[in-house]
């Protein structure tokens, strides 16, 4: 049997259902704050990661996936969205646009990773980026994107971290500080360590090996290299993210670890119980600059990225309901050849009506169509006979309650439309279809994509 590659995963089932209504979900939402989706290929030259995401990174050194194409060009699969983004911004003169650019993306990202629970070879991600703009207000409400997308989602346990590297004389300043300090006490830190404190010693503080030593927890930190100018902009983005309602804390430890971060930089962590430690939901920062790098005209850039997986996990473990259908509708059972082509047109009919509907393909009898309409969770049965059929009736069943129905076929409609709307989704009184709780009379849910039957009530 051929087995999948490590750490990489099929998308099956409920699971892969769930992930779809996370999609449409995002689309929805990135919708409301006018960003435009933007798909880059899967594959770039190597050159590009290199040098945009940065030599000294843990995931150009030791984690893409580099390869020699049929025509022997050096080719990487794309570890993050970012680089592929700011080289299709500067090809395609994004930059002659009256700015700023802001775009969203949602795909797959590839890093040779030792795979364990949430951390995978294989992930995607959902990023946004605005190019163009050094306004701290971008910087606030590229932070809102996650915030507000995980509580339309429901997930609860979320935790906000932000911090500022500064423009490039604070980083800069701070980068000799770090060397300063970690130069004389280098032999106790890990080899990966050694190399990065030549290539890129920020990276020091974001060490996996390392994290808890005492050494890290006594560095220097970021916010006492701040000149003046970036500290006025960290305090901007503190005032909106104020404004918006916001909840962080400053992590002065926070570095991130790309190398084309300056000034803020954060990080979203699930606080649920039981994620273990890859618990962090997604990140970014600032990174005027990078657009240069890769030799295009003086850009400012914002942006972040979620991991689509660990944030079903998260949901998962939240137990979070989301209102995805794992049942169909109807049912449409059979047994003779003008029952079949009866149930074709009728299936085509009702589906094109916008139920959710299936029938019988392997010539099961009835008994055994009974147990595949439960297997499916059918809501009713429709159950053709030719008897019925000659007098242009139907009956229908409900799955349920048992009790059955002979009708008119004309007036299926109606039938449909009276006693399947209001059981559609098994919501209770006091819960949102997004899954949100929230008691009667509270002021609005936050959710506006699935109004709340309390709304709908006008209590
Ligand atoms: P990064 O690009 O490393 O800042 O990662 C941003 C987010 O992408 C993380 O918080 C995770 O949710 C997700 N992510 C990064 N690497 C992986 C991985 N190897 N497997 C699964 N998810 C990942």
């Amino acid at each position: 049997m051929i087995t999948k590659p490590k750490g990489c995963h099929d998308l099956i089932g409920l699971e892969a259902k769930k992930w779809r209504y996370v999609d449409s979900v995002i689309d929805n939402l990135m919708e409301k704050y006018n960003y435009n989706y933007m798909r880059t290929p899967v594959f770039e030259s190597s050159e590009l990661f290199h040098r945009g995401v940065g030599e000294g990174t843990d995931i150009v050194t030791k984690e893409t996936y580099d390869f020699k194409d049929r025509g022997d060009r050096n080719v990487t699969l794309r570890p993050e969205g970012t680089a592929g983004i700011v080289r299709s911004y500067i090809e395609n003169k994004m930059y002659g646009e009256p700015g700023p650019v802001k775009v969203y993306y949602n795909g797959t990202m590839y890093r040779y990773e030792r795979p364990q629970s949430g951390r995978d070879r294989e992930f995607t991600q959902f990023g946004v980026e605005v190019l163009g703009s050094n306004d701290p207000l971008v910087d606030a409400e590229v932070i809102s994107i996650p915030v507000l997308l995980y509580k339309i989602l429901g997930l609860k346990g979320i935790k906000v971290k932000i911090n500022s590297l500064g423009d490039k004389e604070s980083r800069e300043n701070y980068r000799e500080a770090l060397v300063k300090y970690f130069t004389p006490q280098i032999d106790k830190l890990c080899e990966d360590c050694h190399d990065r404190l030549e290539k890129n010693p920020l990276r020091i503080l974001d060490c996996k090996v390392d994290k808890d030593s005492d050494i890290l927890k006594n560095a220097p930190k970021t916010l006492d290299f701040l000149n003046e100018e970036s500290k006025e902009r960290f305090e901007k983005v503190k005032e909106y993210l104020d404004e918006l309602e916001i909840d962080y804390e400053v992590d002065d430890r926070l570095v991130r670890g790309l190398d084309y971060y300056n000034h803020t930089v954060f990080e979203i962590e699930a606080s649920v119980e039981g994620f273990g430690s890859n618990n962090v939901l997604g990140g970014g920062g600032r990174y005027n600059g990078l657009v240069e790098t890769l030799d295009g005209p003086a850009t400012c850039g914002m942006g972040f990225a979620t991991g689509l997986g660990r944030l079903i996990q998260a949901l998962n473990l939240e137990e979070v309901q989301l209102p995805i259908h794992d049942d169909i509708e109807l049912f449409v059972m059979y047994v003779s050849e003008t029952e079949k082509k009866y149930a074709a047109s009728l299936v085509q009919y009702l589906r094109a009506n916008g139920y959710r509907v299936d029938t019988e393909y392997t010539e099961r009898g009835l008994k055994a169509q009974f147990k595949q309409a439960d297997r499916l969770k059918a809501k009713y049965l429709i159950i053709l006979n030719d008897e019925d059929l000659a007098k242009d009736e139907i009956k229908i069943k409900n799955n349920k309650t048992k009790e059955e129905d002979t009708i008119g076929v004309d007036y299926l409609l109606y039938y449909l439309d009276e006693h399947l709307t209001e059981d559609d989704y098994d919501i209770p009184e006091d819960e949102c279809q997004c899954g949100h709780k929230h008691e009667h009379g509270e002021e609005g849910c936050s959710c506006h994509e699935h109004h709340c039957h309390c709304e709908d009530e006008g209590e």
